[in-house]
């Protein structure tokens, strides 16, 4: 695997995810959807790459297909310069400490029946060198403790938090590899404002300290402006427009981006970049 610095911690080629749906009637082909077709992107170590479009553009897709949860249909992955797909079972197994992932849905993604330290622990059991209980319990104290909560909250259940910790609880999750890169699939999107505002400054301040590297997903090209360096707008499974948050804010070019654009509430278009939102845990 190249080194950090000479390629892009992330780089997409050309890649294409197709689903063939089952056929309506005997005499016509079965439908292709083509939920990703063809996007090319790049993301450097410690920067932020958010990635906006409506329902159904293929961001969805896009996260499975960096995570390696899915292979492409074509194209590649590239992570550090390595083509996840050309690994072995056992050297994917090495890399995926190195990216992790925070859903949507933080009452979905948490299993119920699992302690929080068990849930927060759990990428540990499938890295190569696993570690003892105690060195479990030990990273999952920290990663708790490192996104606001306690490490006496390692014993309780997840119906015990609300919506927010419970995203708190599922970024632990992903820090406690000491990934380089999370995706983050609508991280925020379930939330209120109010918590929304709490997860994203979390979020910024967790790369300000250990250096890590977001691919933000999100409908919301407001809140992607929050977070990200640079945008990639996608429809129909294409990026139809890329560049700097704010230079888009002023003057998007695609109209399919105005109409994004259109969407946020009048006072959320102004967005400095790297808000002071203030600081309080819940
Ligand atoms: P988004 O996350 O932007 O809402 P998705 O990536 O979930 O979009 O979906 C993109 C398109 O691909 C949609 O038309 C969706 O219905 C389709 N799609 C996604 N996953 C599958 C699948 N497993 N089988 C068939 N179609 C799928
Ligand atoms: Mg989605």
């Amino acid at each position: 695997m190249s080194g950090p610095g000479t390629a892009p911690l992330l780089e997409l080629q050309d890649l294409t995810r197709h689903y063939r749906l089952p056929r309506q009637s005997l005499w016509q082909p079965a439908p292709l959807v083509k939920a990703l077709d063809g996007v090319s992107l790049q993301l450097q170590a410690g920067r932020n790459l958010g990635i906006v479009g409506e329902s159904g553009s293929g961001k969805s897709t896009l996260a499975r297909l960096v995570m390696a949860l899915e292979a492409p249909t074509s194209g590649r992955v590239l992570m550090d310069g390595t083509d996840l797909q050309s690994l072995s079972v056992a050297a994917l197994r090495r890399a995926r400490a190195g990216f992790q992932m925070v859903f949507q849905d933080p009452y979905g993604s948490l299993d119920p029946r699992r302690t929080v330290e068990r849930i927060v622990a759990e990428p540990l059991e499938a890295l190569v060198d696993r570690c003892t209980r105690a060195e479990q319990r030990e990273r999952a104290a920290e990663a708790l403790e490192a996104v606001g909560l306690r490490s006496n909250d390692l014993a309780k259940y997840p119906h015990e938090f609300s919506g927010g910790q419970r995203q708190r609880i599922a970024i632990a999750r992903a820090l406690i590899t000491r990934p380089r890169l999370i995706v983050a699939d609508e991280p925020v999107s379930a939330l209120d404002v109010s918590v929304q505002a709490q997860v994203l400054n979390l979020m910024l301040d967790l790369q300000d300290r250990h250096g890590v590297s977001y691919l933000f997903i999100s409908h919301d090209l407001a809140v992607v402006g929050l977070v990200c360096d640079e945008v990639a707008v996608m429809q129909h499974g294409r990026v139809v427009e890329q560049g700097d948050p704010q230079q888009l804010f002023r003057q998007a070019e695609h109209p399919y981006t105005q109409a994004l654009l259109a969407a946020i509430p009048g006072q959320r278009a102004t967005v400095q970049n790297r808000p002071t939102i203030a600081h309080s845990l819940p």
